[in-house]
């Protein structure tokens, strides 16, 4: 039973202000979080399921906020339907968010993927933020680090398990995932070969020299394995120069990717970079052999 009002949320104006007053109120939240009774509970009236093309949400509101309706894409699948009350959700609670038209807020598929840019326009900002809203939201940070907790090695079987524990899609998933865990990792997105959207861990694992647009590099396991809906390859050797951008003089890390295939020509490429452990004189001084070796026995039980 949820007890949490607007009230509870007096004086946050961020997501994660926003989210931690949430949880504040609701300290035993279920997981999936229920997020249409949580909307009903923050004084949405109504959740409709529209089938309408064009469009992945919407928020109908007046400028006071008194209360508010929202509009969800029924073709959409359920743990997208989710997030799009989320972000929806988003939207109202940050009441300096203003909709684009007198119609409401109508939100798109792209709207939903933005993410945070150096340089972004006051509409783009608030989509950013109503996306960070819900994902926080639907991934609550302490509930999922609890989940992270002792995951061990990553393996792109934990995304999934994980976005069927707290009802996210994969990619919601594996942008969380990339984003809290210790080892620096990163999830490429690619459709039909090509990369899309990369979700890596911006403190730990350094820049890709593959953009958006750009073919998944010929030398990834990717090509070399048969597109099998739904399975997952053992992690294996990358070349990282083909994945990283290099600096002149520093060290490439040892890189390993896991690919798994999806639906309609999606697939997933998990990067683990290990970053060369350096000697107080800032020289590794293995021997290529060594450094091989060192790895194999390391992966020797995988393979
Ligand atoms: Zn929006």
């Amino acid at each position: 039973m949820l007890t949490v009002t607007r009230m509870d949320l007096d004086g946050a104006g961020s997501p994660m202000a926003l989210v931690t007053k949430i949880l504040k109120a609701e300290p035993d939240l279920p997981i999936p979080v229920p997020i249409e009774d949580l909307a009903r509970q923050l004084d949405i009236t109504e959740i409709r399921v529209l089938a309408a093309d064009g469009f992945e949400g919407g928020l109908i509101t007046d400028a006071g906020r008194s209360e508010g309706f929202i509009l969800v894409n029924g073709a959409a699948g359920r743990e997208r339907q989710r997030f799009t009350v989320g972000h929806e959700l988003g939207h109202f609670l940050m009441t300096h968010h203003a909709p684009k038209t007198d119609a409401g807020f109508t939100c798109s598929r792209g709207d939903m993927r933005r993410a945070r840019l150096a340089e972004m326009t006051p509409a783009v900002r608030m989509e950013v933020e109503a996306n960070e809203f819900s994902a926080l939201l639907l991934m609550p940070p302490p509930m999922w680090r609890h989940a992270m907790n002792g995951l061990g090695d990553p393996d792109l079987g934990q995304v999934t398990a994980l976005a069927r524990q707290f009802g996210v899609s994969k990619e919601a998933a594996a942008r969380s995932y990339a984003q809290y865990h210790d080892a620096p990792v990163a999830i490429v997105v690619a459709k039909d070969g090509r990369l899309q959207r990369v979700y890596r861990n911006l403190s730990s694992f350094p820049k890709l020299c593959v953009a958006a647009g750009d073919p998944i590099p010929p030398s990834s396991a990717f090509h070399r394995l048969p597109a099998t809906l739904g399975q997952m390859s053992d992690m294996v050797e990358a070349r990282a120069q083909y994945w990283l951008e290099s600096d002149w003089g520093t060290p490439l890390p040892e890189l390993s990717e896991q690919v798994a295939f999806q639906r309609d020509g999606f697939a997933m490429v998990l990067l683990w970079a290990e970053l060369a452990e350096e000697n107080e004189d800032g020289e590794d001084n293995r021997t290529s052999k060594e450094r091989l070796r060192d790895r194999q026995a390391k992966w020797g039980d995988r393979r």
